[in-house]
């Protein structure tokens, strides 16, 4: 199969009527960039920066952050990189930043939060991607985004280091494209003002579904207790992906239920059309893709998307093995 996934690389996940679905890639470490190339990732949709500072026993310095950011857009070549700035705290904790015992953590200081009291540690990592962006293009996103007001005081903290690259001389980005993460619920209510603010939302499901059910992400006992595809998750991210189509902003979804091939049916049913999932992911969410009618998948979809069972994945499932999906 993993032969065939190859075969497939170079072709465009197209559906039979046409619809053109644009795949990215999930990376974190410098490990991961090859895959760009080896799956024919379309660019990195969502590259995790904070994995760098979490295997690092020290807070990594500029020119360090930079040679990374660097080797990030090298790997990518003509394509983009979205770099999401740092989402530490919750789940995940660097050495060198001591934290509260917190009763909460996924809800706690983490994150933007983190970023907004300590902005220079924000400053200095946008100055590093600057510096690696110098001539190219530069896309970056801020996580865990609850306000617009909050977005607004990055793309403030944005505009001070590129003011500072002319007064240093340096040269800037090509073109800088600024993003924004939807992860948590109250940003939903306010996508009209937020889309006036940003070239490209990204939807972070697997933190927005932990607080859309209100339940933890990481417990075993409660990996089961609700479905991705339960009709109220189907409904709530059509309305965030209808309201991206009618402000004229690119909606990615880059959690990992993307990358699971039902998932995605379910997902560009809805209306997206651009994915970031893992890069083993890139391969059967393709081939799920080129072998769907969208149009008979989402007269299927708007007809059980009012059910009120817990989910429907059985339905759907079905639908795929009658379609020969
Ligand atoms: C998400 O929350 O869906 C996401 C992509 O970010 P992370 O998994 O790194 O929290
Ligand atoms: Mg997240």
């Amino acid at each position: 199969l993993a032969a065939q996934y190859a075969a497939e690389r170079d072709e465009p996940a197209i559906t039979r009527d046409g619809t053109r679905i644009a795949l990215f890639m999930n990376a974190g470490l410098l490990v991961d960039l090859p895959n760009v190339d080896r799956m024919g990732a379309e660019g990195i949709g969502l590259f995790r920066t904070e994995f760098q500072f979490m295997v690092s026993p020290a807070l990594p310095k500029v020119e360090e952050q930079t040679k990374i950011y660097n080797a990030a857009l090298d790997a990518a070549g003509d394509r983009p990189v979205v770099f999401r700035t740092l989402d530490i705290g919750g789940d995940k904790s660097v050495p060198f930043l001591p934290r509260d015992n917190e009763e909460n953590p996924a809800m706690g200081w983490r994150a933007i939060r983190i970023a907004l009291d300590r902005p220079a540690l924000l400053r200095y990592q946008l100055r590093a991607l600057l510096y690696a962006a110098a001539g190219r293009s530069l896309h970056v996103m801020f996580p865990m985004i609850a306000e617009v007001a909050e977005l607004r005081r990055c793309k403030k903290i944005l505009q001070k280091e590129v003011d500072r690259l002319a007064r240093y001389g340096r040269t800037a980005p090509k073109e800088i494209k600024i993003g924004c993460m939807l992860e948590v619920p109250a940003l939903s209510w306010q996508l009209p003002a937020l889309f006036k603010e940003i070239d490209f939302l990204s939807v972070g499901t697997n933190d927005l579904m932990q607080f859309f059910f209100a339940c933890d992400r990481s417990n075993p006992r409660l990996a089961d207790r609700y479905d991705l595809l339960a009709p109220s998750v189907l409904a709530f991210l059509r309305s965030i992906i209808l309201a991206g189509a009618k402000a004229g902003v690119p909606v990615t979804l880059c959690g990992e239920m993307g990358g699971r091939p039902l998932e995605a049916m379910a997902l560009i049913a809805l209306g997206l059309t651009r994915l970031s999932v893992s890069p083993a992911a890139i391969g059967p969410v393709k081939r799920m893709v080129r072998s769907v009618d969208l149009a008979q998948l989402q007269r299927f979809l708007n007809a059980n998307i009012t059910s009120a069972d817990h989910s429907i994945r059985d339905s759907l499932l079905h639908f795929a093995r009658d379609h020969h999906i």
